[in-house]
């Protein structure tokens, strides 16, 4: 069996331009969906033409134009939206009902990775905090329409995005790591799991010819990187030779001061809430389902450390 061409939607994306980068490296054939609404944004359209000087094809197509989806998808044998889910840059997580619905149409996709690459949806629906609730909440809505259209799936539940976790520290609003002081939420020992998004897009696509991972959750939770934000600041110390100042900011206090600001910003608090106080992605077992650096121990995946030095 050949390698499955693969249809990215969001391509441009902050994690879809991985997914590309790693769909042409595991040397599938990768189509990139092209919507005319992207106009004259030419950064966009200088990395979809930068990926098509790389061998990927790219297909014209819009969510305003049903049959345009139709046709995209039965190009391909799998498809993977990264569709933007994060509400502080732009959340369209139930556009993708309108790309089941074109999978369900064309009849002919094998697998379909809809956008999750977060918490699974399916584990924290009923504790997550609001108002941050509604991106599990949305990511469920598509998940019950995709197995209600029969449609075979993978679900990649990445924990969290480096470059937004590790890069602040595991503080909300920050993407740099500081080298004076620290917040440190609670007693800073919850463990959570950090991921360098180019290994998320690497075992997303690992999973695509898989058989194992037919219908089923993975989880990205690689052993060296499940660390407390203690653990974190301490190997950031460690690179720097300097020890912050820190500190800690009680449950209360942090509740207390998400009310006070846009819809947006408490989504995203409400994660760091459900990551950093309640440490939600390491209070549950996989069970049945699959774990990447487990299925793949090939991948040579970016330790917390080497991430950082990044920042040094
Ligand atoms: P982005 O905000 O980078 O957006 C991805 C793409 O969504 C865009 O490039 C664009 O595709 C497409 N898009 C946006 N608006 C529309 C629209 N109106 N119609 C059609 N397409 C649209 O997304 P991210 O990479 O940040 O997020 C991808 C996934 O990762 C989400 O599910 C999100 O929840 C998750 N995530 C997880 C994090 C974690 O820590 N675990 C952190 C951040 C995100 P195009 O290229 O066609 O323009």
């Amino acid at each position: 069996m050949g390698k499955s061409k693969v249809l990215i939607i969001g391509g441009t994306g902050y994690l879809g331009r991985r997914l590309v980068k790693a769909s042409l490296a595991q040397g599938h054939e990768t189509y990139i969906l092209h919507r005319p609404e992207i106009g004259v944004d030419i950064d966009k359209v200088e990395m979809l033409i930068s990926f098509k000087m790389q061998g990927a094809h790219l297909v014209h197509g819009s969510f305003k134009d049903f049959n345009s989806l139709v046709e995209a998808v039965k190009l391909v044998d799998v498809v993977i939206s990264a569709i933007s889910g994060v509400h502080i840059r732009s959340h369209q997580i139930l556009l993708q009902l309108k790309l089941v619905e074109a999978i369900k149409e064309a009849g002919n996709v094998k697998r379909f990775l809809p956008s999750e690459f977060g918490m699974d949806p399916a584990k924290f629906m009923d504790t997550a905090m609001e108002p941050g609730k509604v991106t599990l909440d949305e990511k469920m809505v598509v998940r019950k329409a995709i197995e209600k259209a029969g449609i075979p799936f993978t679900y990649v539940s990445a924990n969290c995005f480096a470059g937004y976790f590790l890069g602040g520290l595991c503080q909300f609003g920050k993407i740099l790591p500081s080298r004076d002081f620290v917040i440190i939420h609670g007693d800073g020992n919850k463990k959570a799991i950090f991921n360098n998004e180019d290994d998320i897009a690497t075992y997303a696509i690992k999973t695509i010819d898989d058989p194992r991972t037919l219908n089923k959750t993975i989880y990205i939770s690689p052993p060296k990187n499940i660390l407390s934000q203690r653990e974190v600041v301490q190997t950031w110390e460690k690179l720097i030779g300097k020890e912050l100042q820190k500190i800690t900011l009680s449950k209360e206090d942090f509740l207390a001061s998400v009310k006070e600001l846009e819809y947006a910003q408490q989504v995203g608090l409400s994660h760091y809430h459900d990551v950093n106080y309640q440490g939600c992605l390491t209070s549950f077992e996989i069970g049945d389902e699959e774990e990447a650096s487990k299925l793949y121990p090939e991948v040579k995946y970016t330790s917390v450390e080497e991430y950082l030095k990044r920042y040094v």
